[in-house]
């Protein structure tokens, strides 16, 4: 699919886009087999800027999902492992949180691990992702007034309703990642958007105001 084009930035809708940025993030696909990767139009500073928080959020999804698959399995030992060794801030962040809890397996009782993840660097990395792919699929930038709300999920949302069944679905990376999406007919900066990644991490954004 070839993406749409643009003379200013998608991502932050002012500067002149003199680069392609990858949505979601390239790093995110570290060893996922035909990633085939969306691409938008941006500027430099809105491209540049934005891999160390993605390095950072890609450490704390890949620590969730676990090595489940050739392709997590990669994420991690090719992406998130190097991340964690190189970078002393986010390792002494993440252990500032992380703490083994119970969990509850299949009747069982084992170890798991929590830890908070930050949420404005997640935000940052979600609300790039989103106003890419708005553009990507509208032809039109998401004008920067217009908030964008990204929240991780604890578990797995129920996709088996009818508001969820009426998205579009999306497949990049190989199946690495799936994401769904809706907007608004008569409130077309309405949206809402459902990330997966390798069927263990979930995000939801919203676009718009919160009314709509
Ligand atoms: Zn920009």
């Amino acid at each position: 699919m070839q993406p749409p084009k643009s003379e200013i930035c998608v991502i932050c809708g002012v500067r002149p886009a003199d680069t392609v940025d990858h949505v979601p993030p390239k790093c995110f696909f570290k060893g996922a087999v035909n990633a085939q990767l969306r691409t938008v139009p941006a500027c430099s500073v809105c491209n540049n800027g934005a891999s160390s928080d993605d390095e950072d959020i890609r450490f704390y999804i890949s620590v969730q999902i676990g090595k489940q698959n050739p392709a997590s399995e990669a994420l991690w030992d090719d992406g998130a492992y190097k991340t964690i060794k190189r970078k002393a801030k986010l390792r002494s962040s993440f252990l500032a949180t992380a703490r083994e809890v119970q969990v509850l397996e299949g009747g069982k009782t084992g170890t798991g691990l929590a830890f908070h993840v930050p949420v404005t660097t997640y935000q940052r990395v979600f609300e790039r992702t989103t106003r890419g792919l708005y553009f990507f699929h509208t032809g039109r930038i998401l004008s920067p007034s217009v908030p964008v709300e990204a929240t991780m999920l604890a578990g797995t949302p129920d996709l088996d309703t009818d508001d969820i069944r009426r998205l579009n679905v999306e497949v990049v990376g190989g199946g690495a990642c799936i994401y769904r999406f809706g907007i608004v007919p008569d409130e077309p900066d309405c949206s809402v958007w459902i990330y997966e990644f390798h069927q263990a991490h979930w995000a939801l954004v919203h676009t718009g105001a919160v009314a709509c």
